[in-house]
C-alpha cells in the first residue's frame, strides 16, 4: 500500500476571469474531487486542495472540460498572466485583459506533455520546438502583471515584468513596462531579498508580445542557472544594470521604447461594494476572507456564489487581493444578486473593521509544504487581536494593510504590508513594518523571529504614536517611516516612489 497522497491544483485563468458556466463547473470539481473549497490565490487563479493521486486524472480532465486548463500554472515558465480586476472601466479592463490574454498565449510552453498525460493525446513522434524556452525553460520562475491606474491591485512592482496601462482621453494608447521586481527571500541569506520592479520605457498596444517575449528571452539567457536563489530576473537586473538590460530587450525586440509616460497610483486594494460600469452594467466587489470560498457558520461562500453563477449573465473576475468581482450585471438584474448576496452572508465587506477588509494570507499550513508557520487559518484570530489595539486607540477605522506569509517566498506580497507578518517557525513571525498603501515601498524587517504576544506588544506604542501624530489622510507605513519610528528599506527604487 503506497501513502494516501494527496495534491493541490492551481488553474491558469488569466486576469482571473471565468465565466458563470466555468465558475459552475470549477465549483462541481471543488466539491466532487477536492475538499469542497475553492481557493482564490492572489495571482487570480483557482487551486483545488486535496485531490487525492488517484482522482488527478479525472479532475484534470473536468478543469479541461470547464475551457480551462493548468498549463504553467507552476514551474520554470512565465505564470499565470494578472490583470488588475478595475470593475469602474470595463472597456479598458476588457481591452487590457485581451492584451493580457494574447501574451499568456504567447508565453505559454508548446510542449504536448500536458495533453499526452492528462488528457490522453496520442504521443506524436519529433521535437518540440520552443522558441521562447528553449531546451532548458528559464533559470526560475516568471511572473507577469498589467496593471490599470489608479488602482494598483496587482502590485505590479512586484513582478518580473509589469505593463502599467496608459490611458488617454479614455483610450488605452499603450503600456510602461516594469521590470525586475519580486517578493521571495530565504530567511539568513543576505544574497536573497524582495526588490521593486524598475521603468523600462514605454510600448504601444501591439509591442506587447514582442517587448515581453525579449524580456523573458533575455532572461532565459543571462538569468543565474548556478544559484538558484539568485535567479530570478530581480537579480539579473540588479547585477548587471536596467540600461544594459533595457539595451538588451531593444536589441531582441527590434524597437527602441519610448520614454515611460506618467502614471499615478491611489492604492493597492480592493474597491468593495456596487459600482456602476461605464456601459449602463453594474459590478460588485465581494471580500472573500483569505480567498477561501466555502460554506462556514458566517457565509456561504460556496453556495452562494454557485447560486448567483446559475442567475449571472456577466462574468465573473478574480482580483489580485482574494476577492470576487460579479461583473457586468444588468440593472435589472442588480436586485436579484443582491438578494443571494444577503441571503448567504456574503456582505462581509459592509461590516467589520478596514483592517479586515484590507488583510491577505496565503496559504500555508496544513497545505503547504514550504509553510514554516500559520497564515490563514491565523488570520481570523490575529486581526481580532490587532483590532482590539487599535480600538483602544481610536483607530479602528485606519485602512492599514496586513498581510501574513507562512514563510518568506512571499505568497501573499507581503513586503508590500504596512504590517506583515512572515513565518519562522510555528507561532514565531519577522516582523515586517513601513510599506505603503499603493504597492511603490516596500517594507522593512522591524523585529526577527517574534510570537504574537512580542509582536502585539511592538504594535501597541506604534498604533498610540500614530493616533497622536500622524498628519491627515498619512497611512500607518508612512507614518511609521516619516517619525523615524521605522527605517526605510534601503532597496527602494527612487523612479516609482513618485
Ligand atoms: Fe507561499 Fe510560503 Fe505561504 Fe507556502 S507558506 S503559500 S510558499 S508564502
Amino acid at each position: 500500500l503506497e501513502p494516501a497522497y494527496s495534491f493541490m491544483i492551481r488553474t491558469r485563468t488569466p486576469g482571473g476571469v471565468v465565466s458563470p458556466e466555468q465558475w459552475l463547473k470549477l465549483d462541481a470539481i471543488a466539491t466532487g474531487f477536492a475538499n469542497g473549497t475553492l481557493r482564490i490565490t492572489t495571482r487570480q487563479a483557482f487551486q483545488f486542495h486535496g485531490v487525492i493521486k488517484r482522482e488527478l486524472k479525472a479532475t484534470m480532465q473536468a478543469i479541461n472540460a470547464a475551457l480551462i486548463d493548468t498549463l504553467a500554472a507552476c514551474g520554470d515558465v512565465n505564470r499565470n498572466v494578472m490583470v488588475g480586476a478595475n470593475p469602474l472601466q470595463s472597456d479598458v479592463h476588457a481591452a487590457v485583459h485581451a492584451d493580457a490574454a494574447a501574451l499568456s498565449e504567447h508565453l505559454l510552453p508548446n510542449t504536448r506533455a500536458y495533453y499526452e498525460i492528462w488528457l490522453d493525446e496520442e504521443k506524436v513522434a519529433g521535437s518540440e520546438d520552443e522558441p521562447i524556452y528553449g531546451e532548458r525553460y528559464l533559470p526560475r520562475k516568471f511572473k507577469t502583471a498589467f496593471a490599470i491606474p489608479p488602482i494598483n491591485d496587482v502590485d505590479v512592482f512586484a513582478h518580473d515584468l509589469g505593463y502599467i496601462a496608459v490611458i488617454e482621453d479614455g483610450d488605452l494608447v499603450g503600456y510602461n513596462v516594469t521590470v525586475g521586481g519580486g517578493m521571495g527571500a530565504t530567511h539568513g541569506d543576505p544574497e536573497t531579498y524582495p526588490l521593486l520592479a524598475q521603468v523600462l520605457g514605454f510600448v504601444r498596444c501591439d509591442q506587447v508580445l514582442a517587448v515581453g517575449e525579449a524580456v523573458v528571452t533575455a532572461q532565459r539567457d543571462f538569468g543565474n542557472r548556478e544559484v538558484r536563489k539568485r535567479a530570478r530576473l530581480k537579480y539579473t537586473i540588479d547585477d548587471r544594470g536596467l540600461d544594459w538590460f533595457r539595451d538588451e530587450v531593444e536589441r531582441r525586440a527590434g524597437f527602441r521604447l519610448e520614454p515611460a509616460r506618467p502614471f499615478g497610483f491611489e492604492h493597492n486594494g480592493d474597491r468593495y461594494g456596487w459600482v456602476d460600469g461605464e456601459d449602463g452594467r453594474a459590478h460588485l466587489t465581494l471580500q472573500v476572507p483569505a480567498g477561501r470560498i466555502a460554506d462556514t457558520a458566517e457565509a456561504s461562500f460556496l453556495l452562494g456564489l454557485r447560486e448567483i453563477a446559475r442567475v449571472h449573465r456577466g462574468e465573473f473576475r478574480l482580483t489580485p487581493n482574494q476577492n470576487v468581482v460579479i461583473a457586468g450585471v444588468p440593472a435589472g438584474e442588480r436586485r436579484r444578486i443582491e438578494a443571494l448576496v444577503v441571503k448567504h452572508g456574503l456582505d462581509g465587506y459592509r461590516h467589520g473593521s478596514a483592517l479586515r477588509r484590507l488583510a491577505l494570507a496565503c496559504v500555508a499550513l496544513p497545505t503547504c509544504g514550504l509553510a514554516m508557520a500559520e497564515a490563514e487559518r491565523y488570520l481570523p484570530d490575529f486581526v481580532g487581536r490587532v483590532e482590539a489595539l487599535l480600538e483602544r486607540h481610536g483607530l479602528l477605522d485606519a485602512p492599514i494593510l496586513l498581510r501574513l506569509s507562512g514563510c518568506p517566498n512571499g505568497c501573499s506580497r507581503p513586503y508590500f504590508g504596512e504590517i506583515a507578518l512572515v513565518g519562522k517557525a510555528p507561532g514565531r513571525y519577522n516582523l515586517m513594518l513601513g510599506a505603503d498603501h499603493r504597492g511603490q515601498r516596500l517594507n522593512t524587517l522591524f523585529r526577527e523571529n517574534i510570537d504574537e504576544a512580542e509582536i502585539l506588544a511592538e504594535l501597541d506604542p506604534l498604533f498610540a504614536g500614530y493616533a497622536a501624530e500622524r498628519e491627515p489622510d498619512e497611512g500607518f507605513g508612512d507614518y511609521l517611516i516619516r517619525s523615524g519610528r521605522v527605517s526605510a528599506n534601503p532597496r527602494q527604487i527612487a523612479s516609482v516612489l513618485v
